[in-house]
């Protein structure tokens, strides 16, 4: 295609340079040949994630209780003879297989549709592609893209698909991912020679590559796994998401669980064999087979089966919350992450302000003018400043006619007769002014009708060069305007229009700069405006750097951009909650400090200001020293942002950064969350983000940090809950092992507690549900008040270790003499194992509510979480119903129980919840 000229790809690919493809026609390509899509994740094959789940730490623990009952059964079976045991061993080997099978598979089931919700969120940061069809230009989902497909690409665009270009206006991509070559590439549209090497086929642009400059229209040659990029997509391994921090920090603690358990069977297995021993003076097979067989009850109830899989749901429900609030979230892990955060530093323009800017005030021809501010509304009067009302408009003609032509920004009117502006909000206020002083393209374009006028070149904004440019045609005679933040433009502007003269810019200079500051003590933002004649040879082949010099400066505008007024709010918020709030910005140092002042986020005007010429003049150390310091940053360019976070990030802050033009990327990857605006952000940055703002507000940062600790303290909830629990089982287990010696009515030594099964039951069951309904809780109203959690420390620090002993403790006990009093008044083995089975059961129904809180339960009503309660009731009623109905019985060992025993073992439970609880709030105990 390279090689061929652009007509002939055009007819061979059958489509139109001005027309693009009809939709049928796209639509019969798309059929015919696929999406535009990679295959890029080698996918694990589903039994092979399935085997995954099932050898997980946490299961292994069961597959050896499953070993176990088996040998305990055949020990039944063959050597005692007793087929009614050996059955029972049996039905608890199949029942802990199944629930293996059923937590595995729910694992499984929870990772895929964990993933699936994300990409389903994610789909508004899908890539999109800007082409034309049934000649006008739409967005539409680029793997829609089909050979023939007319695109147009621009700065902070991907490529989506390989094209042959057409036209070109200083376009150049960055195509390091397919050639290693990291420099950006100037593309044009010329025919090239056969056999050039993919480096140097300047006319294509390749699928993957991001544009870092200007635009062009090229035509689709190829999609999906025909590209270059499809060529090699088997070499890309792409990383595995891999566990998130959480999760590795659950599955680290439940493997000391593991250690422990193991610890906790063996010395309850070496205590009946040396009880035996001590009392027999032998040690029988016998005697070992019914020690493991109680062992094994131990062994499930020390491990928090379910833990994962409930992690798992709780990060997803949060995943929805933050959706709902407008922010999208891209990967579980920065799900919590973000409730850890320290540092935000966020952009100004559009994320603190509003981005609506309007010029308020000029200086051009050395005279000073004001125009009335009616938003978007192109009239207004313009009127001179001056004491002696010398102003007159052509003093500022030819200021606004260069910032008019330098500019591709439009107004438009839409339906209900409002103007809507249309590009670059700095470049509409200058279109405003424009018409204002009835000056715009289309009429400049009438008057030099005769003459040959034609536009040239532009050089676009960037916000490392801070300028712009536009090369003109006039007939013969050919002009550059350039426009950009004055102490920039200065740098590179030799005169000024002062007066009706034009003098040497050091004549006027200081003039100037005073009118700089001036406006930007005012929080204006400031913008130069000049113009050069140009040779013919410059016009058409000067680069960049030769056309921006020797400039004659022709005024100064001043633009408003409101501060939005609900930042100030948030911001306050995030103070009070400990996280530091920091802006950066290309603005003038002044302008920043003036907003920053007036949002909060500097107290005095004083403050100090960092400017990115200073940041280039320190070496790190340097930076790192201050930068704890600093809250307002300057003339800042892209590649200073990686270094102030680097310095944070030392500091062992967690760091936010927001971003939208394409050379933010690398900055947003190397923040803790880097974070890309839903509306004005390139498609760059939303790939690299970890956090889209899908309405570009600050204040959405605001709610998602905010909603990121809500899910951490839920986290920790429902983990105090699951522990208790498990150290409650044990517990209640060890202790019939250690003081139950000899048989109690119908129940002898050797009699677990719980059985393994009821065990499972309350793990899987009545533990869980309930457990991941937490997902589902608020705020308790404090998160935002208290400081940022420390990453560092353990999951269980603040006191929710000792809550966790205290609780399990005092319910095992419970359990335990619930146990001992059944058998005492001569229930039968099955009955005083239910009565124990429903303590514990309901034991932690009461205590969910009281685990839900910082505080206790008498602070939250129970009622603000209807999943809670519904989670409750169901587990309450179907422990109930398995004590009831006969097949339970037979499976697990239940047996029902008379009235009062019921009501007994429901509402007993709740005595120590409720009288610890009562004791904390009376003597503000803080550890249980
Ligand atoms: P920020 O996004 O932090 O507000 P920018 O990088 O957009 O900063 O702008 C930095 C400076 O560049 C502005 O203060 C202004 O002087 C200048 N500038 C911004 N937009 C334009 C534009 N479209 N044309 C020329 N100069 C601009
Ligand atoms: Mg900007």
């Amino acid at each position: 295609m390279y090689s061929q000229d652009c007509k002939d790809v055009l007819n061979e690919l059958k489509t139109s340079r001005h027309d693009g493809l009809t939709t049928a026609d796209a639509n019969e390509r798309l059929a015919k040949y696929g999406p535009n899509e990679i295959q890029q994740e080698v996918q694990e094959p589903a039994w092979k994630a399935y085997l995954h789940a099932l050898t997980e730490p946490i299961i292994i623990i069961l597959w050896i209780a499953i070993g176990l009952t088996l040998i305990s059964a055949s020990y039944d079976f063959f050597i005692k003879k007793d087929p009614p045991s050996g059955m029972s061993a049996l039905y608890e080997g199949i029942v802990i297989l199944i629930v293996i099978l059923i937590n595995s598979g729910l694992t499984y089931w929870q990772r895929l549709s964990a993933q699936k919700s994300l990409d389903a969120l994610s789909s508004a940061s899908r890539h999109q592609s800007n082409v034309l069809r049934d000649q006008t230009w739409e967005k539409i989902d680029a793997s829609k893209l089909v050979e023939g497909d007319i695109v147009e690409v621009k700065m902070g665009d991907f490529i989506e698909a390989d094209v042959r270009f057409l036209s070109v206006n200083e376009l150049q991509v960055n195509e390091s991912h397919l050639t290693g070559e990291s420099d950006a590439i100037q593309k044009d549209f010329q025919t090239l020679p056969e056999h050039t090497d993919l480096g140097d086929r300047t006319n294509m642009g390749f699928s993957g590559s991001t544009v870092v400059n200007g635009s062009g229209i090229g035509v689709v040659t190829a999609t999906g796994s025909h590209t270059e990029l499809g060529k090699i997509a088997d070499l890309l391994n792409r990383t595995p998401t891999g566990k998130t921090p959480i999760e590795r920090a659950i599955n680290q603690l439940t493997k000391r669980l593991m250690i422990a358990a193991i610890g906790v069977v063996m010395i309850a297995i070496t205590y009946d064999l040396v009880k035996e021993y001590l009392a027999t003076n032998t040690i029988t097979f016998s005697g070992l087979m019914a020690s493991v067989s109680g062992a094994i009850a131990l062994a499930v109830a020390a491990i928090p089966d379910s833990m994962p899989v409930v992690l798992s749901i709780v990060l997803t429900i949060g995943a929805r919350t933050l959706a709902r609030n407008h922010g999208l979230i891209k990967s579980l892990s920065s799900v919590e992450t973000l409730g850890a955060t320290t540092f935000i530093a966020s952009d100004k323009t559009g994320t603190l302000t509003k981005n609506e800017m309007t010029v308020t005030r000029f200086f051009a021809n050395g005279r000073h003018f004001a125009a009335d501010a009616n938003g978007y509304d192109p009239v207004g009067e313009i009127t001179s400043f001056e004491e002696d009302e010398t102003g007159q408009p052509a003093d500022y003609l030819p200021f606004i006619k260069s910032a008019v032509l330098n500019n591709e920004a439009q107004i438009q009117r839409n339906e209900n007769g409002n103007y809507e502006p249309l590009g670059n909000p700095t470049d509409v206020s200058l279109i405003v002014l424009g018409s204002k002083a009835k000056i715009t393209r289309a009429n400049l374009l009438n008057q030099t009708d005769d003459e040959d006028f034609d536009i040239l070149r532009v050089l676009p904004f960037e916000s490392d060069r801070k300028m712009m440019s536009t090369v003109v045609k006039f007939g013969d005679s050919y002009k550059l305007f350039t426009k950009g933040a004055p102490d920039v433009i200065m740098q590179h502007t030799t005169d000024v229009s002062l007066k009706d003269q034009i003098v040497p810019l050091e004549q006027g200079r200081e003039l100037l700069e005073k009118q700089i500051l001036d406006y930007a003590d005012d929080a204006l933002r400031t913008i130069a405006v000049t113009k050069r004649t140009l040779t013919k040879q410059q016009a058409l082949h000067a680069t960049q750097a030769e056309l921006e010099q020797d400039l004659t400066l022709l005024g100064i505008a001043g633009i408003i951009d409101p501060p939005r007024a609900e930042v100030r709010t948030s911001i306050a918020n995030l103070h009070k909650a400990g996280v530091q709030v920091v802006m950066i910005t290309g603005d003038h140092p002044a302008t920043a400090q003036a907003i920053a002042y007036r949002l909060g986020i500097i107290r005095s005007q004083q403050a100090r200001t960092l400017e990115g010429q200073e940041i280039e003049e320190l070496s790190d150390a340097q930076l790192f020293k201050i930068v704890p310091d600093i809250r307002v940053y300057a003339r800042v360019s892209p590649e200073h942002k990686q270094r102030i976070i680097k310095a944070l990030q030392k500091h062992d802050q967690v760091v936010a950064m927001t971003g939208d033009g394409v050379n933010d990327a690398p900055a947003l990857r190397a923040a803790d969350i880097g974070i890309a605006m839903g509306i004005n952000g390139t498609e760059v940055t939303k790939d690299s983000a970890d956090l889209i703002l899908l309405d570009d507000k600050f204040t959405t940062i605001e709610t998602s940090v905010a909603a990121g600790r809500t899910i951490f303290a839920n986290i920790k909830n429902f983990m105090r809950q699951e522990l208790t629990t498990n150290v409650a089982e044990v517990l209640s287990i060890l202790l019939g092992t250690f003081f139950i010696t000899r048989s109690i009515g119908h129940v002898s030594e050797l009699t677990p507690t719980l059985t393994a099964i009821m065990v499972l039951w309350v793990n899987m069951i009545s533990d869980s549900l309930p457990a991941f309904a937490l997902g589902y809780d608020g705020a308790e109203h404090d998160v935002m008040s208290e400081k940022p959690r420390n990453v560092h420390e353990s999951l269980l620090a603040n006191h929710l270790l000792s809550r966790i002993a205290v609780r399990g403790a005092v319910m095992g006990l419970t359990v335990f003499v619930a146990f001992y009093w059944a058998a005492q008044s001569g229930m039968p083995v099955n009955k005083a194992q239910t009565v124990a089975f429903l303590t514990l059961v309901f034991g932690q129904l009461w205590h969910v509510f009281d685990a839900r809180t910082t505080h206790t339960l008498f602070r939250r009503s129970p009622f603000s979480n209807p999943y809670l309660m519904a989670a409750v009731l169901f587990a309450a009623i179907s422990s109930l119903a398995i004590t009831m109905l006969p097949f339970f019985n037979t499976l697990m060992g239940t047996s029902s129980l008379t009235w009062p025993v019921y009501l007994a073992v429901i509402f007993v439970p709740a005595l120590p919840t409720f009288v610890l609880s009562g004791l904390k709030e009376m003597f503000k105990i803080n550890f249980w």
